[in-house]
């Protein structure tokens, strides 16, 4: 069994105004990305440019708790798919795993018709969970950060956690 080392971080960089790197995780459907997990199928080009579009879960809660499924993003809430990118993006969600049904959204393709097709939500899992069903043989593999480090630690968390912190730019 493969045992998985940490996302990379170069701490002495000048990070501060460099683009956030990518970064895949290794054996899973993720990849992470300024602190926020997708599935694989979400499109990067998206990731990488939502947040200037004030759009997406680095800055829209709704994004957070609809568009996540075990913590890893797959699609845009119904507000930022409507009205900041009018459908060209999918429908949007309304609930977990829900996408808005509405008569005026039908003509907006499905991310389940389109980059998400063949892919079954009930299944994504959380590199934490994934890993976690290895914990037996990767058991030591999780901590080899210095608790010490706030920013690191932080990171770390929020990437695991696809939560919106307030601190994703905070380095
Ligand atoms: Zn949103």
């Amino acid at each position: 069994m493969r045992t998985t080392s940490s996302p990379e971080s170069s701490p002495e960089s000048s990070q501060e105004n460099d683009e956030p790197e990518l970064y895949h995780i290794p054996d899973t459907d993720t990849y992470s990305y300024d602190y926020i997990l997708y599935h694989k199928n979400f499109p990067e080009e998206w990731a990488k440019s939502h947040a200037t579009a004030d759009a997406g879960p680095s800055v829209c809660y709704n994004c957070v708790d609809y568009g996540c499924i075990n913590n890893v993003f797959i699609g845009y809430c119904a507000n930022c798919a409507q009205f900041v990118y009018n459908g060209t993006r999918g429908r949007g969600f309304i609930s977990v795993g829900i996408e808005d049904d509405e008569p005026d959204v039908q003509n907006y393709p499905s991310i389940f018709e389109t980059y998400m097709k063949d892919v079954d939500i009930d299944k994504i899992k959380s590199p934490m969970e994934f890993y976690a069903s290895f914990e037996d043989e990767t058991e030591t593999e999780t901590t080899v950060y210095d608790v010490n480090d706030d920013n690191n630690t932080d990171s770390i968390v929020s990437v695991l956690n696809c939560h919106y912190e307030g601190g994703y730019n905070d380095l």
